[in-house]
Formats: C-alpha cells, structure tokens, sequence
C-alpha cells in the first residue's frame, strides 16, 4: 500500500483527532470494530481507506472532530468544515484488524502501565477466548478469503510464564490449523526461553514494546517493568526470529522530545528492530492517571508524526530495515499510526 504525501497529511490529521461523526441514518456495511486492545479499545470504530491508506477510527453518532457526509453513493469526511478526504471507502476488520484476526487473550493485567486502557475496560466487553475458540475464529475467517495473519497479545494475568504458556499453546494450534497464515505475537516475557517457545510452535514475528525510550517517564507509567530487560529481550528475539521480524511500539506525546523518540528508533533499529510509533491517545479511561504521572499531555499534531516518519524512515533505511516485509501486526494493519515506506 503506497500512499502519496498528501495522504499521508490527511492520515495524519485524522490520526491526531477525536472521532468521526457519522449520520443518524448510517448503517455501517459490516459489523462494527470494538476493540479490547490498541488505541481504539473499548470503543466502537471502523477502518477508513482512502489513497492507498486507511485508518481505524472511533465513529460516533452524537459528536465528532470530523463528519462523515454522504453524497450519493459516495462519502467525504469534512473537517472543521471543509473537505479533508473526498472519496472514502470502508473496510471491514476480521477480528479487530483488516485483513487480519488479531485476538487479545486476556484484558486483566498485574501491571499497571498508566497508558493502558486493557485492565479498565467494562468486563461486559472483555471477551475470554479459549485456545478452541480462537483457532476456529480464525479458519472461519481464513474460510472467508483474504486472512493475512494470526495476531495475539495478551496482558498478563497471572504471571508472564502462564501467558506465554497460553500463547505458545494457541500459536502451536493455529500454525497446525492454518500452516500458511503469518502469524505475530504480542507477549510480556520475563524469560529469554519464552521467545524461543513462542518460535518453536510457530509464530514468525514478536512485538515486544519498550512504549517509551524516555528513562524518566517510562518510570512514571511503566513503573513495574524493566526497560533494560525489554532491550535484552528485543535483542534475543532478533537472533531467534530474525531482523526486521521483531517489532516494538513506542507511544509519543507524554512528555519526551523527538531526539529523544528517534534516539529509541535508532537502538532498536541498531538491534534489528522496527519501532512502531504510535501518537498517545487519551480517552475517559487513561487520561487521570496519565496527568497525574506526567502533568499536562498536549497532543501531538500531524507536523509532528509526519516529521518523526520521515526520520524513522531514514533510520530504518540506514539500518537496512522495512515496514513492508512485516507480516503480521500494527506494520501489516497500519490502521493506526504513519508508517514509514506504505504511507511515507
Ligand atoms: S503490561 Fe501490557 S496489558 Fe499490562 S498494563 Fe502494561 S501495557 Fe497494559
Ligand atoms: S495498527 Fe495495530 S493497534 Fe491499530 S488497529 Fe491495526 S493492529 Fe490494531
């Protein structure tokens, strides 16, 4: 998916907003996203595409920083009253994402990042999914046409050694299941051996997430976790999966400068790693704990992720890394952040 520049302005714009308000009588043309993980969790959202890109957003019939119109059987989405994207389609997530069914094994956390919204999410919507369920869902949407990957990520529920155990279990039945699907997985590990599980039943790429490379506030939101040891982790994961296999966010706008963010895609890149960096969002949920650990957060606007991408980029390209050979996970789904060499 190549975009132009202008896309990428636009999807920068609508990344760095609230959501899109949609008509009363709009009956969206499949089964709505609610997500218990990533950026759009715990709300209802739908997958945008325009240009070459698409973006996942919150839809709302009451309020919204943009309007959906429709002219006939054709869509805008306007923008403090003007035109921002003149042609827009839809597309429908199989579970959670487009094109891929990215499952969440569990919402209930023993940490307490202040970012995350996963461990308060209204139970009601939390789905527990076993590992039967989960392969099922998955050739059911396999069976549909056009599955492209297998995600999984989990909080930690009890321990990271039971999660991971979960995980491995449900990875070793998918790959039996579905021997030609990517399939990526999203775990904390507090041992070098779960990666090589992980490995051993069959996933092809991690995401281990450092969220932030600012010592200080990774600290003040990530107080339990290790930041040295998710470093170490990453650099384990590279030699057991590869380069350019290991992906890891890092959330931008609690506070840290962009020297400092690049600083992160850099040692990450120097691992083998590629960041995925992702605008901080704030909703009814985090937004409390977040001001109380870090005061005001100002959101970042679109100068500033278009800026950061075309940085992430080069240092992507000097370490001879690409976006386009990730399979599975944010890289592939790109719903939520620009990413270097599809969008920029
Ligand atoms: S470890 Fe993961 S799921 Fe648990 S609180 Fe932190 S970010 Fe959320
Ligand atoms: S970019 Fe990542 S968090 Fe966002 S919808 Fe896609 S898979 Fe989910």
């Amino acid at each position: 998916m190549e975009a132009d520049r202008l896309t990428a302005r636009k999807k920068a714009i609508l990344l760095t907003g609230g959501a899109i308000k949609v008509p009363a009588d709009f009956h969206p043309p499949f089964p709505l996203s609610r997500s218990t993980a990533g950026p759009g969790a715990g709300s209802s959202s739908m997958v945008f595409c325009f240009g070459g890109t698409r973006v996942k957003k919150t839809i709302s019939r009451e309020e919204g920083d943009f309007e959906l119109v429709r002219d006939g059987e054709r869509y805008s989405i306007m923008h403090k009253g003007e035109t921002l994207v003149d042609d827009v389609a839809f597309q429908p997530t199989m579970h959670h994402a487009p094109q891929q069914a990215f499952f969440n094994l569990s919402t209930e956390c023993i940490y307490s990042c202040k970012f995350c919204t996963s461990p308060r999410l209204d139970k009601r919507i939390t789905k527990s999914l076993d590992a039967d369920r989960i392969v099922e869902m998955a050739q059911a949407a396999y069976r549909r046409g056009g599955l492209k990957a297998v995600a999984l990520t989990s909080a930690v529920v009890s321990t990271p050694q039971e999660t991971v155990d979960r995980m491995v279990d449900v990875v070793r039945r998918v790959r039996a299941a579905l021997p030609d699907v990517a399939i990526g997985v999203e775990p904390y590990v507090d041992r070098l051996e779960q990666i090589d599980a992980l490995r051993d039943a069959g996933a092809d790429e991690i995401k281990l997430n450092i969220e932030t490379y600012d010592r200080d506030i990774f600290s003040k939101v990530c107080g339990e976790l290790d930041l040295d040891w998710i470093l170490e982790a990453i650099s384990h994961a590279v030699r057991v999966f590869g380069r350019g296999k290991v992906t890891s966010n890092i959330i931008f706008g609690m506070g840290e400068s962009d020297e400092n963010v690049l600083e992160g895609v850099e040692a990450l890149a120097k691992r083998g790693c590629i960041a995925v960096l992702r605008p901080l969002r704030l909703n009814d949920m985090n937004r409390h704990p977040m001001e109380e650990a870090l005061g005001p957060l100002p959101p970042s606007g679109p100068d500033r992720l278009l800026r950061l991408a075309e940085e992430h980029k080069r240092i992507l390209q000097e370490n001879g890394l690409d976006t386009r050979e990730v399979k599975s996970m944010c890289p592939e789904c790109g719903c939520c952040d620009i990413v270097p060499f599809r969008d920029i």
